[in-house]
């Protein structure tokens, strides 16, 4: 099949979550089993900083938004053997952050997408790539099937284009106000309940979960959770209109780039057959980030986008207490200033026993993997959740709470059968300390430890087998759009 996978992040050029990780893992493991993916995303300033090799293809796209003709440009780059296009148009590409500062949002992020959405349709045809199917992902992408419904409906082009969004977070539905609808050049007769208006606001996300062919989000679990009033955040009804066209996939995380064995971020190099090269990775993390060298404490981490989300409300309430336990704990993550400041306040309270580190940064995140025992994730709700297997990859075993994607992924251990984690139920400070209290009584006992680190790092998250229903989910969308004709 020809495939286009459209997003706004792909690592390794751009990433603030897991969408990236997927975004590039999938193609990835879909050519792998054959077929023609290629990927289109944003060229952001973060991009163009990486000096990467890549030719511009002097397609000369002239797309209008907000009543000015903007002239954007397609660059090809690569990932491996996969061809990247890159969107470039410095003026609403060309800042510090992909979607906004630590203060909010890009007031035009509706310009910024909407001109992405529009020119990825332009460019296709110049570029002489006639996808069978259209995987879009979260909101950024959402009005390209409103446009291929809608005003390219005739395009004989993208007569047997089949479209597919997947939902990697429900929370972010990329909402603005009415007027942006006429700025996008999108019809008005568009905009009501049934259509894209949400609440007296234009959503590029409902566009597309009303138009595209197949939805699809990260995980079974959530597939459920969103089609309730708790976890739909107002797009329950539509989803559960859809429900025939949606379907749950699990993501996989990339075992090559995710690699103990192979890291090169890692002072030792770990496996299953060879895991003692975690300790040292544990006292090189605990020396590096001022931590007690006491290789008994157990490190308990975080690596996190710093968003309500994640729990951190739910470990803020939990942190005299967490504190009263024998244990380290180190933070790495960027987001909400009212987060930041928390965990800021923090920084040198706790001398020898907490590190944080506020900012994004690779390495060190390869680096806490790595050297963690534990691995904390008290998520209110959570699609699929990609932190929660890179640490089983890594050997640090997952307290996460009983959500979404984690409730797919991580089993108790202290049920029959064992597990690979540990979980807990209730959004509460004493929930997520009972958990942990069952995890620090298993770490220890070191030898159950160790056979529980040990079946972390042989468990197996590759993309294949998702990889192969994606395919599935990609045909029947091919032919749902055939049947429109
Ligand atoms: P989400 O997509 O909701 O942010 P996931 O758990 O699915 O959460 O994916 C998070 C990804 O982003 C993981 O690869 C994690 O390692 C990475 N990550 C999150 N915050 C940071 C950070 N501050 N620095 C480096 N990597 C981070």
């Amino acid at each position: 099949m020809k495939i286009l996978l459209v997003a706004s992040e792909v690592t390794p050029f751009a990433k603030t979550g897991g969408l990236a990780d997927v975004a590039a893992a999938l193609p990835r493991a879909l050519a792998r089993l054959g077929h023609d993916v290629r990927i289109f995303m944003p060229w952001y300033h973060s991009v163009s900083e990486q000096r990467l090799a890549t030719e511009p293809l002097n397609l000369a796209l002239e797309v209008e938004i907000a009543g000015v003709m903007r002239s954007a440009e397609v660059r090809r780059g690569w990932l491996g053997d996969i061809p990247v296009y890159f969107l470039d148009y410095p003026e609403f590409f060309q800042r510090q952050g992909l979607y906004g500062t630590p203060a909010g949002d890009y007031p035009d992020n509706a310009w910024r997408f909407g001109l992405f959405c529009r020119a990825v349709l332009d460019a296709l045809p110049q570029l002489d790539f006639q996808p069978d199917v259209l995987h879009l992902n979260d909101w950024q992408t959402g009005l390209i099937p409103v446009l291929l419904r809608g005003e390219r409906s005739k395009d004989p082009f993208y007569a047997g284009t089949g479209t597919v969004i997947t939902i990697h977070n429900l929370g972010y539905q990329g909402l603005f106000p009415a007027e942006t609808l006429s700025e996008l050049g999108l019809d008005p007769a568009l905009f009501h309940m049934g259509g894209l208006e949400y609440y007296g606001q234009l959503s590029f996300l409902k566009g597309g979960l009303l138009f595209a062919d197949r939805i699809t989000t990260v995980s079974p679990t959530y597939c459920e959770e969103i089609q309730t009033p708790l976890f739909g955040h107002g797009f329950e009804g539509i989803l559960q209109g859809r429900r025939k066209d949606l379907l749950g996939i699990l993501n996989g995380i990339d075992c090559k780039q995710w690699d103990p064995e192979r890291d090169l971020a890692l002072v030792a190099p770990y496996s299953a057959a060879h895991p003692e090269g975690k300790e040292r990775n544990k006292q090189a993390l605990q020396e590096q980030l001022g931590l007690d060298a006491d290789e008994r404490q157990p490190v308990l981490a975080m690596i996190t986008r710093l968003a309500t989300q994640k729990g951190l409300d739910i470990l803020e309430a939990a942190w005299p207490r967490l504190m009263r336990r024998s244990l380290q704990f180190v933070l790495l993550g960027d987001g909400e200033q009212h987060h930041r400041e928390f965990f800021r306040k923090l920084q040198n309270r706790y001398r020898g026993r907490v590190s944080i580190t506020l900012g994004f940064d690779d390495s060190l995140a390869r680096q806490i993997y790595a050297g963690s025992d534990l691995f904390l994730m008290p998520s209110h709700y959570e699609p699929c959740g990609l932190g929660q297997l890179i640490a089983l990859r890594y050997g640090s075993i997952p307290l996460v709470r009983r959500t979404g994607g984690l409730a797919d992924t991580v089993r108790d251990a202290d049920q029959t059968p064992p597990g690979n984690g540990f979980l807990f139920g209730p959004p509460t400070a004493t929930a997520l300390l009972q958990a942990l209290d069952r995890a620090l009584k298993r770490y220890r006992d070191s030898s159950g430890w160790n056979r529980l680190v040990a079946g972390a790092l042989s468990e197996d998250f590759s993309w294949e087998r998702s990889a192969r229903r994606y395919v599935e989910i990609y045909q029947q969308a091919r032919e749902s759009r055939k049947k429109l004709n």
